[in-house]
């Protein structure tokens, strides 16, 4: 880090999905040797980040919404719509999207939720026969990777407040979506989306596709499960409300899916998470912090680490990150952020409402007395206690993009 960089007036923003952890006795942070990110907590600014409130346990969607300054409150499209976006899908004003995913049933139950782990090949073979009218509602079904995809619903009508046709657990039966409103809008949605139910299972079980699955010996893929129904409408994007231009180097649909609606445009690389990627992840930061205000940066591993409850995998992607990602940011001349969505503690094996630890690394920021950066060393720093909608402020006086309240 000692060379010489030229400056750039941009940000770098990287979310390590999860970071935030419980000492057991150490946290997956503490424990790991990570000396880059150290370093560029020694000469920043850190502090403690409650992405949402205080108490409240985020979601991934709800989270990254709120520290790009978007009140999931207001803007929160449900998870749908964000997922369709994330696979690239286009979507208008009122269309109703869900998440879908290919599951196998048999004598009405089912007993596998991702059809024998289905190839994303087998999967998108599939896609041709999922799209359809049913009343006035062109439906659209479009694949992603192994089991999962989502589909959009587009017609006059449509309400977004309907149950998931997926129970999420086998050796039951696949449900039937109800309006949970009980409106005319949802109940026209719900049953659209039981007769579609059927008409998958139909074409699913004709399908010469499963068939040949079924004689190879593999599961077929004979019932399409969907779920997070949400309404997508146009909200004013990230340049419009902050006059900035952001860009997202994100591998998960989600997260792809956010920043599209937003306005961010999409750096593609692949969704998986080796040294390559994670190297090609950083080069493309740099290059884009030359054109963009805002590089928003997204590693998942750790979430999925804490997940799973593997506190030596959450360690080694912290320390893969350290190795891998930060030495090139650092030398990027761009401000850095690193944070997390929300904690993902291994010992709960699910999202919490602890708060995750921040630092700030730019030459429009001070500097504190923390050197490290975790959760507890960073009680201590300069930034106290934030919250998520205190991000974008901040990082708009860092542009130099704040406007002057009062005279
Ligand atoms: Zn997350
Ligand atoms: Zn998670």
């Amino acid at each position: 880090m000692a060379e010489k960089t030229e400056d750039v007036n941009s940000i770098i923003f990287l979310v390590i999905d999860g970071v935030g952890d419980l000492p057991t006795p150490k946290t997956p942070l503490q424990a790991a040797k990570k000396p880059n990110i150290d370093k560029l907590a020694d000469k920043g600014i850190t502090g403690l980040l409650s992405p949402i409130k205080r108490g409240t346990v985020p979601g991934s969607d709800t989270s990254h919404l709120r520290l790009f300054g978007y009140d999931p409150e207001v803007f929160y499209p449900g998870r749908g719509p964000l997922e369709a976006l994330g696979i690239g899908m286009h979507l208008n004003e009122g269309d109703i999207a869900f998440r879908a995913n290919f599951a196998t049933v048999k004598g009405g139950v089912i007993i596998d939720r991702r059809a024998g782990r289905i190839e994303t090949g087998d999967g998108k073979k599939l896609e041709k026969y999922l799209s359809t009218r049913i009343e006035d509602v062109d439906i659209v079904y479009k694949h992603s990777v192994d089991h999962r995809g989502a589909v959009v619903f587009r017609g006059p009508g449509l309400g977004e407040f309907v149950s998931d046709t997926d129970p999420h657990a086998t050796s039951t039966s696949v449900n039937k979506s109800v309006a949970l409103d009980k409106t005319p809008q949802s109940e026209k949605a719900a049953r659209i989306l039981n007769k579609y139910t059927e008409y998958c299972a139909r074409v699913l079980s004709e399908a010469a596709e499963n068939k040949e699955r079924e004689n190879s010996g593999k599961l077929p893929a004979n019932i399409l499960l969907l779920r997070g129904a949400g309404r997508y409408r146009h909200v004013p994007p990230l340049d419009e409300r902050f006059g900035i231009k952001g860009i997202c180097i994100a591998g998960g649909a989600l997260y792809r899916g956010v920043a599209r609606y937003i306005g961010m445009d999409l750096v593609l690389l692949p969704s998986t998470e080796d040294d390559k990627i994670l190297q090609e992840r950083a080069y493309a930061a740099v290059k884009a912090a030359k054109d963009y205000d805002l590089v928003f940066v997204h590693v998942k591993g750790c979430d999925n680490a804490g997940h799973d409850g593997d506190f030596n995998k959450k360690r080694e992607v912290i320390e893969k990150i350290d190795r891998l990602m930060i030495p090139i940011i650092a030398k990027s001349g761009a401000s850095i952020i690193i944070t997390g969505d929300h904690s993902t503690p291994v010992s709960r094996k699910e999202h919490s409402a602890h708060e995750v630890p921040i630092l700030i690394y730019s030459k429009e920021e001070r500097y504190d007395n923390v050197k490290k950066f975790d959760e507890i060393s960073c009680m201590d720093g300069g930034l106290g206690h934030i919250r998520g909608k205190d991000i974008m402020p901040i990082m708009l006086n860092i542009l130099k993009k704040s406007e002057k309240y009062g005279s």
